[in-house]
């Protein structure tokens, strides 16, 4: 179920291995929260978009279809705060300072909990970096470049669940992050990857799914299937999932989707970042008349702008994360709104616009959200060490089974129930997992 990436690959490694399979989603395409839209002589990613260097599972898939993936990084970008400009490399004394403190004391942390030390209870990480930063304008630049990789305000994501994924990017090298797009779009990827499968059913929204394999559609039409892969995002979790009465889900308060998954994955809840993309297309590429990729930070309504456009596309994405991201979204104009703070900065944005568009995933029925991360005090670390340096510098290796177990005859796959949680490369690890889970199962 789901013919996003995971659901995909998973189906695609099932037929392979000889079983029959029937994908069934609910949207009119394939490829969920990785979506290539064209516009003008262009394309631009609407989802997913960045592939880091060690995430190895996409670059193998990207080979099984013949390509490489395409060199894109936009690093170092501008970053703007309250008028006054700086780069990501050459960065405010104090906001450097508040950069390095952050980077010890996580570091540290890590190092205590990796050696069994207590490292305390969990709290939200905004708390705990206000408590390390010392200047106002340090505490935003660690907000801005946290935010824009956890797509949510640090005041809503958990320090040992943020502490997770900083472990992994301790062991990286620099310059692994971002550094690639995929050729030709992530959207139409899928596009091909659906066109090998023997049996997919769009416009298919399952409506129940119960642990003894039974699939009930939108018609109400029930089919029973040996195995059920859950390959829905975990915003959508709880709408079609049939569970015993005693079993409780519990959606939390606020406005934004969150599960409470503990009673099968052995993990407390994950909840779906409030993240929203807009594009705005131009006449010319007139940031790269300055000299500027189009990346840039700042304090204004736009958090986030890069270089979007693809082909012949003369494009800025931009990415609002958070509380502002709601706000934005109740503007009657979000492109008027993000354009304007553009072109206090950039006035030639103005002269060249041509059109935008938005990507509201967080009111996306069928997502529920942008991708996943751990609230406060459900951040699995708190029961396990977290991960140690692995020599490959990703990964791909360890695939933790016992996180994600199967409940009944229904598997979990996506970028939920994964390691490299929040990621394409996540998803793809999580089709990997189910189908050994399938294979063992031995039916
Ligand atoms: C704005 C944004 C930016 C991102 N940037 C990056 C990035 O730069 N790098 C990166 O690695 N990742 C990024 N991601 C995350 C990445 O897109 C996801 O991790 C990945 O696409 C998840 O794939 P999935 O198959 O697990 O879920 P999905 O793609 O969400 O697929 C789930 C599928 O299930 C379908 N579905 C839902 N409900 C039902 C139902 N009831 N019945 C049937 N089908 C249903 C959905 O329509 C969908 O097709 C980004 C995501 C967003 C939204």
């Amino acid at each position: 179920m789901g013919a996003g990436i995971a659901g995909l690959r998973t189906a695609m490694l099932l037929e392979k291995a000889g079983h029959q399979v029937t994908v069934f989603e609910a949207r009119d395409r394939v490829g969920g929260r990785m979506q290539t839209v064209e516009m003008g002589d262009g394309y631009y990613e609407a989802g997913g978009e960045w592939i880091d260097a060690d995430h190895h599972r996409v670059i193998r898939l990207l080979r099984e279809f013949g390509v490489a993936p395409e060199k894109s990084s936009q690093w170092p970008g501008l970053v703007v705060y309250q008028g006054e400009f700086a780069t990501e490399n050459q960065i405010w004394p104090d906001a450097a300072l508040d950069a390095d403190l952050v980077h010890e004391a996580a570091e540290a942390l890590i190092t205590k909990q990796r050696r069994g030390e207590d490292i305390g209870e969990d709290q939200p990480l905004g708390a705990w970096l206000d408590s390390i930063c010392k200047s106002e304008r340090g505490r935003w630049w660690v907000e801005a470049f946290t935010r824009s990789d956890e797509g949510e305000d640090t005041s809503q994501v958990s320090l040992l669940g943020w502490l997770e994924s900083y472990a992994h990017y301790l062991d990286r090298e620099d310059g692994v992050m971002s550094l690639y797009r995929i050729t030709g779009g992530g959207g139409k990827l899928c596009e091909r990857m659906a066109a090998k499968l023997q049996d997919l059913r769009l416009n298919s929204p399952i409506q129940h799914v119960s642990d003894q394999g039974e699939v009930i559609d939108k018609n109400g039409s029930t089919h029973l299937f040996d195995r059920v892969v859950f390959a829905l995002p975990a915003g959508c979790l709880e709408k079609v999932l049939d569970v015993e009465s005693q079993i409780s889900l519990k959606p939390q308060e606020g406005s934004f989707v969150s599960y409470d998954l503990s009673w099968v994955f052995h993990l407390p809840s994950v909840k779906m970042a409030r993240s929203v993309k807009l594009v705005l297309q131009f006449k010319n590429a007139w940031w790269r008349d300055k000299n500027w990729s189009g990346r840039m930070l700042g304090d204004l309504a736009f958090q986030q702008t890069w270089e979007i456009g693809r082909g012949n596309l003369n494009a800025l994405g931009v990415y609002v994360c958070g509380a502002e991201a709601i706000q934005l979204m109740e503007q009657p104009n979000p492109v008027d709104v993000v354009l304007k703070s553009i072109t206090q900065v950039h006035p030639e944005a103005r002269e060249s616009f041509i059109s935008g568009a938005v990507h509201d995933w967080v009111s996306d029925e069928f997502a529920g959200g942008a991708f996943p991360y751990y609230p406060v005090k459900c951040a699995p670390s708190m029961d396990k060490p977290l991960p140690n340096p692995s020599p490959d510098l990703g990964r791909e290796s360890k695939i933790n089974s016992t996180r994600f177990k199967p409940y009944g005859r229904i598997h979990f796959a996506g970028d939920w129930a994964c390691d490299w949680m929040g990621f394409i490369e996540g998803a793809l690890e999580s089709a990997e997992r189910v189908v050994e889970e399938i294979k063992n199962a031995g039916e």
